[in-house]
């Protein structure tokens, strides 16, 4: 258990002195890069050892700036190299990357990875590829996130591949947290374990290990500390927190970014840091959560994910594609409606207000802060179904946003 402060404290010419070490946010970064500044002033490498620029996607404003020399490359595909062997990966693995490639790092990384196990990659970077590859390439494994997987499995289905049937044998979800029922619920379809991978551009890159017990961080490359929302203090193990994370080199090597106390701006927690059944002595976090996901009803906070474990609830399943997506919105009466479409099969063939009871049975569960607005009126729940296809989010570029706040429009 962790109880220090966030500070170093030494004794320099015989009187005590003791430094807060600043917590960088995107933010900081952001101001120090152009067009705030002429340099990029976390640019922490020469020019001629850069080997990639890589950025952010950038949905909190100008993309952040991350410079990645080719050592720095070889660190990040040891973090995953060493995700995907405690998955079970070796040499004789084919797999199927749908993470896209491009200026995020992960599908890259995972090739690099792939390269070190001895294993074959095929870069797709998608899930629409054609149902060929899977019975021709007999591939092992799939890395994609929880709906890509879904899609494809549905697409497979439709053209006669039965996902259960098929030559993979372990599924990778990334790229975005999920519920533990929306993970079930791919690992149902496939009858394949799934196991998660947590990365970013910034250089966290943790993995769930066969034991399903956690993500593993990898502490002799990376330092992560959770800290309190205030960003005042850490909080024990087993408290919920911000993930703040200091790249760690070996002696007289330089990052092309080097962060310390890097505010991820992901919510976690440390499960154990105790020896793992698969043998690891790497602590082990709990899925984070995205703090860009989570939106404050009357300062109740509410994340996208509390969203997905409703939908998901496995009766659910019967009618549902899984596809969903929520709006929140006020009324002039001050009172916020929290309005959640889901896509069916067919909408007119399904009890709306079971799947809209089983919804809230789970949303409420343990969550007394929501029920309370709900039951002074002011929040309400609504529920649209739709045919597939029929999503907002299906029309929109890039990754989908699944939770909006529309309070400001309305
Ligand atoms: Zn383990």
């Amino acid at each position: 258990m962790r109880t220090s402060t966030p500070r170093f404290t030494g004794t320099g010419s015989g009187k005590t002195t003791s430094i807060h070490l600043p917590v960088i946010s995107g933010r900081t970064i952001r101001e120090h890069q152009p067009p705030a500044t002429p340099d990029f002033q976390f640019l922490s490498a020469d020019w001629s050892d850069i080997f990639t620029i890589q950025e952010t996607s950038g949905t909190s404003g100008t993309p952040k700036s991350f410079f990645l020399t080719w050592e720095d490359w070889k660190r990040y595909a040891e973090k995953y190299a060493r995700s995907f062997v405690s998955q079970g990966f070796g040499q004789n693995d084919r797999v199927v990357v749908c993470a896209s490639y491009g200026m995020n790092v992960g599908a890259n990384t995972m090739t690099l990875a792939a390269q070190r196990i001895g294993m074959t990659i095929i870069p797709f970077g998608k899930c629409d590829f054609a149902p060929r590859v899977i019975t021709a390439y007999r591939p092992t494994g799939i890395v994609g996130s929880v709906f890509k997987l879904l899609r494809l499995a549905r697409r497979l289905k439709s053209s006669g591949i039965d996902p259960r049937q098929s030559s993979v044998d372990r599924l990778v979800a990334g790229g975005e947290s999920f519920a533990d029922e929306s993970r079930s619920y791919v690992a149902e379809v496939w009858d394949r374990p799934v196991y998660n991978t947590y990365g970013s551009t910034e250089g966290t890159m943790c993995g769930e290990c066969s034991a399903l017990a956690g993500l593993h961080v990898p502490e002799d490359l990376v330092h992560l500390d959770i800290y309190d929302p205030e960003m005042m203090d850490f909080v024990h193990d087993g408290s919920s927190g911000r993930a703040v994370l200091t790249t760690l080199l070996p002696s007289g090597t330089r990052a092309g970014t080097l962060l310390l106390n890097y505010d991820t701006e992901d919510t976690t927690m440390v499960l154990s840091r105790e020896k793992c059944s698969c043998g690891r002595t790497h602590m082990r976090i709990a899925n984070p959560r995205r703090e860009a996901e989570t939106f404050r009803i009357f300062d109740v906070p509410v994340n996208r994910v509390d969203i997905e474990a409703g939908v998901f609830q496995r009766e659910n399943m019967e009618y549902l594609t899984g596809e969903y997506e929520a709006f929140i919105q006020q009324e002039t009466s001050g009172r916020i409606v929290l309005e959640v479409r889901v896509e069916c099969e067919d909408p007119d063939m399904v009890n709306k207000s079971v799947i809209a009871d089983r919804f809230s049975e789970r949303f409420l569960k343990h969550r007394s802060d929501l029920d309370r607005l709900i039951s002074e009126n002011a929040l309400n729940l609504t529920f649209t179904f739709t045919k597939p296809g029929n999503l907002e989010l299906h029309a929109a570029k890039g990754r989908p946003k699944r939770l909006v706040d529309r309070r400001q429009q309305s």
